[in-house]
């Protein structure tokens, strides 16, 4: 772990917070209004069908959110719970007789899958009009080709936080710490398409601090606790973290959070854990210009834009002609 730049009293809190609970709920109102219209000047009601396997409790809950907020949204969903031992052959199954009915727009599989199921498999086999997550190959390769195409929800509701923020994109400086197919590569493709100026950074990254402290816009998709410090930031950065960790230890949590550990604190008691993302928030406070906040930042776009994908797969898929 680098060690943290030294930083005076007068710098510290100097971070805004990008709203992502707030951007979430602008473009789920857009969503909702626009399924509505689509309602009544077509007769179609979009339809997300979603799959889980097995019990895992986060699957769960993800899929519950994603579910419940199809319905606020007058988006019919269907949540396919199967049994962790089912076969390869009958997920795909499954897959199959949702790709071939009309009704249904969009088809996400939760990830992780038990190991005995070949995910890239299951991936690849959902019709790519219907891939609301974005992870065929054909809707990756229009992304690369920079085609309207149904993008990856956690690199497309990060775009939309940055412009609702007015955070000039074009010209910048981009860093995207993380180079997953899930958000690191997408997102520094959709950057590029806005005109930053970006770089990758990953595991092999050299002297990784001397590269994200140039970046106007530092993004950390690690999946590492309070990873990225005050001496990874530019000053006046706007720093987006992505991560999703859980801390369980009070004495971890007062570190990362100074005074503001005591309703962590209260949380790692009453529930066993506390969120916490990629990035060390007192320290980034005290550098960057805006930060995202973990949770309340970009989990909430990620559901508000599979929503929007569902929306447009529905339109797309059908050709229907509608300017809203
Ligand atoms: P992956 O594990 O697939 O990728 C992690 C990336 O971080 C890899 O590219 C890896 O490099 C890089 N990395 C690991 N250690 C270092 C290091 N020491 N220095 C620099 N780079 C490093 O994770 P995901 O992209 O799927 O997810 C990242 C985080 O975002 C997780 O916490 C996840 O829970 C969260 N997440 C949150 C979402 C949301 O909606 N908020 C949605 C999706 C993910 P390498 O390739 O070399 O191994």
């Amino acid at each position: 772990m680098p060690e943290s730049i030294e930083l005076t009293k007068e710098e510290t809190g100097l971070a805004r917070t990008l709203d992502g609970a707030r951007v979430a709920e602008e473009i789920k109102r857009e969503v909702r209004e626009k399924v509505a219209l689509l309602a009544e000047r077509s007769g179609v009601r979009p339809c997300l069908a979603a799959v889980r396997v097995g019990d895992d409790p986060a699957s769960a809950v993800y899929v519950g959110n994603k579910v419940r907020t199809s319905e606020e949204l007058g988006i019919r969903s269907e949540h396919h719970a199967l049994p962790a031992e089912i076969s390869g052959e009958e997920l795909l199954a499954l897959v199959e007789s949702l790709n071939i009915r009309d009704d249904v727009d969009g088809i996400l599989v939760q990830l992780p899958l038990p190991a005995q199921i070949d995910e890239r498999q299951v991936l690849w086999a959902i019709d790519p009009a219907k891939d609301v997550d974005g992870f065929h190959p054909v809707n990756v390769g229009k992304l690369s080709l920079c085609q309207k195409t149904l993008v990856p929800c956690t690199p497309a509701g990060i775009i939309k936080l940055l412009e609702r923020n007015k955070i000039a994109i074009g010209g910048a400086y981009a860093c995207v710490v993380g180079r997953s197919h899930i958000v690191g590569r997408p997102l520094a493709q959709l950057l590029l398409q806005r005109d930053a100026t970006v770089t990758i950074c990953h595991s092999r990254t050299r002297d990784l601090a001397s590269v994200t402290r140039e970046a106007d816009i530092l993004i950390a998709a690690i999946g590492r606790t309070g990873f990225i410090r005050g001496e990874h930031i530019k000053r006046g950065a706007a720093v987006v973290d992505v991560g999703i960790n859980k801390v369980a230890d009070e004495a971890e949590a007062r570190e990362l959070f100074g005074s503001e550990a005591e309703k962590r604190i209260e949380t790692i008691r009453r529930r066993g854990y506390t969120l916490v993302g990629d990035v060390h928030p007192v320290e980034a406070d005290r550098v960057a210009a805006w930060r995202t906040p973990v949770p309340g930042g970009v989990g909430l776009l990620t559901v508000a834009m599979l929503m929007k994908n569902t929306l447009q797969a529905a339109i797309e898929r059908r050709g229907i002609e509608i300017n809203f």
